[in-house]
């Protein structure tokens, strides 16, 4: 337990800073130490040790290293990419966007599979794809946040390894990692990126990346030298081996008090009850009871087919004639802090509703239940709003009947 209390607060559950626990905090409210200190060094080497374990890999290398997720796509495109040479990014939505654009930065040539709204690109495109020409690597978005949508990690890597066993698999899991399973060995996964803010329970700051024993190979083979100063792995890899070692390194300064904090959220999610497994079956009951909730209350979910949507992360259409500044405040004035839209072509469409870490893994906070309740109350409100509204009949039925089921007073 620790002897730290936070604030009471407005419940934050968007896809990412999520609710993180006192002992989190508390870490993070270390003292000021050296990063060249003896006692830190075996923090940031549990850090590096644990970081590889959930992603139950024994032989990867993780790179932790101040910055924030979007740092993971630096490192990919200056590390592991050398100007000139093909990528193929299956895209699944807003962060598909940005990982290729990062890409084009650093002088890739990029082909990309856009899949429709609320879906992923199927196997067969990705066969087609890899058939037709050689790809240095495909990356893909494994919850892709701005619409919900789950991609199948296991199949892509599959199908990538049966058709070009030499591409190189890249996962951007920003937003899985800690929520959704991801065997990293097994799968045969290259590079899997994430952020402290998201499932690891962490406040942001860290871009964590840990790349397979052939991705290093790839790296330590090019002909060209990375593209980056401060994202180069030539660089920061000596630092990664000497802190699990046991001896400090230095390049830049890592965000000391964060390694703390990223430290005690680690050891909460790898060393104590409930465990990894335990934890990705409850981020699926708790998406299951957000997502009923939301279907008894007519919310549509956005991803087209329900089996790929995401466990630590809800994507829902407002209901009709309903604006998200209509709903959002209404969560917020009940202490819920949710998020809107994101996706470029359909963001006053729909809300965001993140289920991630403490908020599901330890049930006595009953977070879940305060923001289903606080939905179920919302939107009945923001429904009751519009009754001035001149409605056309078939929708003032239609609004009633919502409204009946959700309990609410007289529309
Ligand atoms: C949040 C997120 C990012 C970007 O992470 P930042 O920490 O905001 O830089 C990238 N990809 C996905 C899938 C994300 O959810």
């Amino acid at each position: 337990m620790s002897p730290f209390k936070q604030e009471s607060h407005k419940l934050l559950v968007i896809p990412g800073p999520i609710e993180v626990t006192d002992e989190v905090l508390y870490a993070n409210a270390h003292p000021s130490m050296s990063h060249m200190a003896a006692e830190f060094v075996p923090v940031f080497g549990d850090c590096i040790r644990m970081t590889r374990e959930v992603l139950y890999s024994t032989t990867a290398q993780p790179f932790i290293i101040s910055g924030s997720g979007t740092l993971g796509w630096d490192q990919v495109s200056a590390n592991l990419v050398e100007p000139g040479e093909h990528v193929l990014v299956l895209n699944s939505g807003y962060f598909g966007d940005s990982f290729a654009e990062c890409l084009k930065v650093y002088g890739a040539n990029v082909d990309e599979i856009r899949a429709p709204f609320g879906t992923a690109p199927t196997f067969v495109e990705v066969e087609k794809a890899l058939s037709a020409k050689k790809y240095k690597l495909v990356a893909f978005t494994h919850v892709d946040t701005s619409t919900g949508v789950l991609s199948d990690a296991k199949g892509i890597a599959e199908t990538v390894k049966r058709v070009s066993p030499e591409t190189l698999v890249v996962a951007d899991a920003v937003c899985s990692v800690a929520s959704e399973e991801i065997r990293m060995d097994d799968w045969g996964l290259d590079v899997v990126m994430t952020a402290s803010q998201k499932g690891l329970g962490t406040p942001p700051g860290l871009s964590i990346l840990v790349a397979s024993q052939k991705a290093i190979k790839v790296f330590e083979n090019r002909s060209s030298p990375p593209t980056s100063y401060y994202a180069s792995w030539k660089k920061w890899l000596p630092i990664m081996q000497n802190y699990e070692k046991g001896s400090a390194a230095y390049f830049a300064t890592p965000p000391v008090n964060l390694i703390y904090a990223y430290n005690a959220s680690l050891t909460q999610i790898m060393k104590q009850s409930p465990s990894l497994e335990e934890r990705f079956k409850l981020h699926k009951e708790a998406s299951r009871r957000v997502k009923e909730a939301g279907a008894a209350i007519g919310l549509k979910q956005l991803p087209q087919d329900p089996a790929f949507a995401a466990n630590g992360m809800t994507a829902l259409y407002l209901p009709e004639g309903v604006a998200a500044s209509d709903l959002i405040p209404r969560l917020l004035k009940r202490g819920v802090v949710v998020a809107g839209g994101l996706h470029k072509d359909h963001k006053d469409k729909y809300f965001r509703i993140g289920h991630m870490g403490v908020s599901v893994v330890d049930k006595s906070r009953g977070d879940v239940d305060k923001v289903i309740a606080a939905l179920q109350e919302s939107v009945a409100d923001a429904l009751a709003s519009k009754k001035t509204a001149p409605l056309s009949e078939p929708k003032r039925e239609h609004h009633e009947k919502l409204a009946r089921s959700i309990g609410a007073a007289r529309l």
